[in-house]
């Protein structure tokens, strides 16, 4: 395929100022990308269907991505379904349904690792969607996403659309969310393990046993694979990004501890979940494509602890 021209085309990023939407923004600018637009909630709250719809057919954007989500940790995803459910279903039901009636030619929907069932075969290929029951302390998040994978299914039926979607990995880089409260685990450590080292402690505690195993993949490797599927990549299925191995989060913790430059103990509070005991991606269909990540662990941990320092 390869067949977009990017100077002559105007992107919709739906959440262009979160972790996900302002990499986007950064690739797209890369790439000489005619128009870039997006609304930040408070112009545009997308769960608002009238609204959503108005704006939409007037700015008619040719590509439209969709990062914007209800997104949260183990805790807060398991604290909040309801708003977790809702909001994530309001909120792409209205921009496809809005992209269809703006004739919206291609459209890239951004899911997540957790729609797979939580004893799927590891690494997980694409084919174990709803092969099994969800991992309950984020099954919320993931019917919503489910849901969404089979509208965008539904337009290819329906009305021949070429609309896809992809399901990036665990991700990470500036602007991520630091909120101990609703952040992801990489995010978290960073600010515990920072905020132990400007005061002293001489231990942090963080939750679960540690044992449970993630990858991680930074957001700018996940833009240049939303780019290069948007030109090369159409097909029903959804498509997985993924860095391609994970590590204990035991083996996290100690890694955030040395880049953040904290020297004293960590603990463990076994009474808080561990959720999915394991959740990696089976790349082999993109990389087949030609796509290969490129920022390690370590380099894109230093750059986002920097981003941090300035930032937060
Ligand atoms: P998940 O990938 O959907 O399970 O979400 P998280 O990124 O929130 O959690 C990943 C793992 O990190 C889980 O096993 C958590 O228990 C563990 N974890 C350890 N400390 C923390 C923390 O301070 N915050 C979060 N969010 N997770 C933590």
């Amino acid at each position: 395929m390869a067949d977009i021209d990017w100077s002559q085309t105007k992107v919709y990023v739906a959440g262009h100022r979160g972790l996900v939407g302002s990499a986007l923004v950064r690739a797209l600018e890369s790439v000489g990308a005619g128009e870039i637009i997006g609304w930040t909630s408070g112009d545009l709250d997308l769960r608002d269907r009238e609204a959503t719809l108005d704006a939409i057919n007037e700015a008619k954007p040719d590509v439209v991505i969709d990062a914007a989500a209800r997104v949260g940790g183990i805790m807060a995803n398991s604290t909040y379904p309801v708003d977790f459910l809702k909001d994530n279903m309001l909120i792409q039901t209205n921009i496809m349904d809005a992209a269809h009636a703006a004739d919206v030619e291609r459209f890239l929907f951004l899911g997540s690792s957790c729609i797979y069932p939580r004893h799927a075969t590891q690494p997980i290929r694409e084919s174990s969607l709803m092969t099994g029951p969800l991992e309950p302390t984020n099954q919320a998040y993931a019917m919503a996403k489910i849901a969404g994978i089979y509208y965008i299914e539904a337009f290819r039926t329906q009305y021949n659309r070429r609309w896809i979607s992809a399901m990036p990995t665990n991700l990470y880089g500036p602007r991520d969310n630091f909120n101990l409260e609703t952040s992801h685990v990489l995010p978290a450590f960073i600010r515990r393990f920072h905020e132990a080292k400007e005061s002293g402690a001489s231990s942090v505690t963080v939750w679960g046993t540690g044992a449970p195993r993630r990858e991680f993949l930074h957001v700018d490797d996940l833009a240049q694979a939303c780019l290069m599927l948007l030109d090369n990549y159409d097909s029903h299925e959804t498509i997985n990004v993924g860095w391609g191995n994970d590590l204990p989060i035991k083996e996290l913790a100690e890694t955030v501890a040395d880049v953040v430059g904290f020297h004293g103990d960590i603990e463990w509070d076994t009474t808080k979940p561990d959720g999915m005991p394991r959740k990696l991606l089976d790349t082999s269909r993109i990389n087949a494509l030609g796509w290969e990540p490129s920022i390690g662990l370590r380099d894109g941990l230093t750059s986002t602890y920097n981003w941090y320092l300035e930032n937060v």
